[in-house]
């Protein structure tokens, strides 16, 4: 196996991590929401305003057949199908449901072990069926990623293709920014469920080569290293640089392929990359034959030195949180959902979290930096530092006065959205900011234009 070539990006030096304190306290959220759209389409609802649910049924389902579908985690009542806050901004129809019996983050089961006799081919069922997501905007959900050729997890004449065998399975053991040690904490003291989540995914994936991706320095327990090799996972070593973790910078700096882009199907190349947490999620839904969907969260609100890891029931409002953990939103300026770099600033609490938020941060005024943007002083630090050799200064303004034609043709959809080339510039120009909200108008154009 070749290295590729150290990404662009920002050095984070000698990194030693505090990790946050995971919190004791179990979360009984009383109501949950559930966003109905998803980036492979919107979900169909099930069930209707009223009715009852009862934990493990389906609220929703993709009539493509690709998006995993959106399973109940607890009993109650479905108190609407409205639209409701997204954790990404803006709004879009969502399932709330009134829980008569709360959910518990972590629920314990006795493994019978009859999961260790499933076949591939049931596995890959079992993966989409247990409606697990993800953190990471990967092109395709985590069942059509892992499927190996000619197992896809639904027959479908239109599904993601899954022809080429899988070659490189890269489990994803490094936080995805500054800011975030959940991935890292995660693989501390857990040797054996690390190892068999692991195993399961090559299982599932037929990949050749098994590849646990850490930070250089990272601490790896003897235990844990024992184990892996044992049953012959490499665990590679990746520079501390943000954004290494983002899908298309780790997979050329681990295997020397290049995703293609736009698409982004890492597949396309013979890779899978699996976030450690969802590879532990994947694990606990097959061993225990029940979805496990709670999310793996860091929660901080600095000025009140908060900084806790829990899992969060999934569809948890931000206030319902607040108000389990006693915690008051007095003094809050500002909500970040998914993390300084990656995440998206929120106008309300009422919010939920779902897979892609591993992060939430609640800043009061005096930690709310506020400038004024000025006109690009042509510095060209942005383009020196985008790790996807892109112009940012250039895509952004053609954002700015929507030339979104331009954008599109100046590869406006290879940006992954880290946000650097913002980070770098000293005239605090909003480039992710327009970045973004040129994605969305042309995404808005073309719907309809269907
Ligand atoms: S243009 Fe996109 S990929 Fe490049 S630095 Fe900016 S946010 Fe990152
Ligand atoms: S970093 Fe800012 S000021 Fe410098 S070229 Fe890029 S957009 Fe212009």
């Amino acid at each position: 196996m070749k290295n590729g070539k150290k990404p662009k990006g920002i050095p984070l030096g000698n990194l030693t991590v505090s990790l946050p304190k995971p919190l004791g306290t179990e979360l009984r959220p009383k109501r949950l929401v559930f966003p109905l759209n998803t980036p492979w389409g919107d979900l169909a609802p099930h069930v209707r305003p009223g009715g009852d649910v009862s934990l493990g049924q389906v609220l929703a389902l993709d009539n493509s057949g690709i998006a995993p579908p959106l399973i109940s985690p607890c009993s109650g009542k479905v108190l609407g199908i409205r639209s409701w806050a997204t954790p990404r901004g803006g709004e879009g129809p969502a399932i709330a449901i009134q829980c008569t019996n709360p959910p518990a983050a972590e629920r314990r089961y006795k493994d019978d072990g009859s999961w260790k006799q499933f076949d591939a081919p049931a596995l890959i069922k079992r993966v989409l069926k247990m409606g697990i997501r993800e953190p990471d905007p990967y092109r395709w959900p985590l069942a059509w990623r892992l499927a190996q050729p000619g197992l896809a997890p639904a027959e479908l004449s239109n599904g993601p293709d899954t022809s080429r065998p899988i070659e490189y399975l890269i489990v994803n053991a490094i936080d995805r920014q500054p800011g975030v040690s959940l991935r890292e904490s995660a693989l501390s003291g857990r040797e054996t469920e690390i190892a068999e989540s692991i195993s399961l995914l090559e299982r599932i994936s037929g990949a050749r080569n098994i590849i646990l991706a850490v930070r250089k320095g990272q601490p790896i327990s003897d235990s844990l290293e024992t184990e892996l090799g044992r049953r012959g996972i490499k665990i590679v070593m990746c520079p501390v640089i943000y954004p290494i973790a983002l899908e298309p910078l780790l997979v050329r700096y681990i295997t020397g392929r290049e995703i293609p882009m736009p698409e982004g199907d890492a597949r396309a190349v013979g890779v899978i990359v699996v976030d450690i947490l969802s590879a532990i999620r994947v694990y606990r839904s097959i061993r225990d034959n029940n979805p496990f969907t709670p999310i793996l969260v860091q929660f901080s609100i600095p000025a009140d030195s908060v900084d806790y890891q829990m899992w969060v029931p999934e569809g948890t409002l931000v206030s319902e949180l607040l108000e389990q953990l006693q915690l008051s939103a007095g003094e809050a300026a500002k909500l970040i959902l998914g993390g300084p770099f990656l995440g998206y600033a929120l106008h309300t609490f009422d919010v939920p979290i779902t897979a892609e938020v591993d992060s939430v941060v609640i800043q009061s005024a005096p930690q709310v930096f506020l400038f004024e943007n000025s006109p690009c002083i042509s510095c060209g630090y942005c383009v020196k530092s985008c790790p996807m050799g892109l112009l940012p200064n250039e895509l952004s303004r053609l954002c700015e006065y929507e030339n979104f034609e331009g954008a599109e043709k100046s590869s406006l959809f290879h940006c992954i959205e880290c946000g650097i080339c913002a980070y770098v510039c000293p005239a605090k120009r909003p480039m992710v900011h327009l970045i973004r909200f040129g994605k969305r108008e042309i995404l808005k154009m073309r719907e309809t234009q269907q």
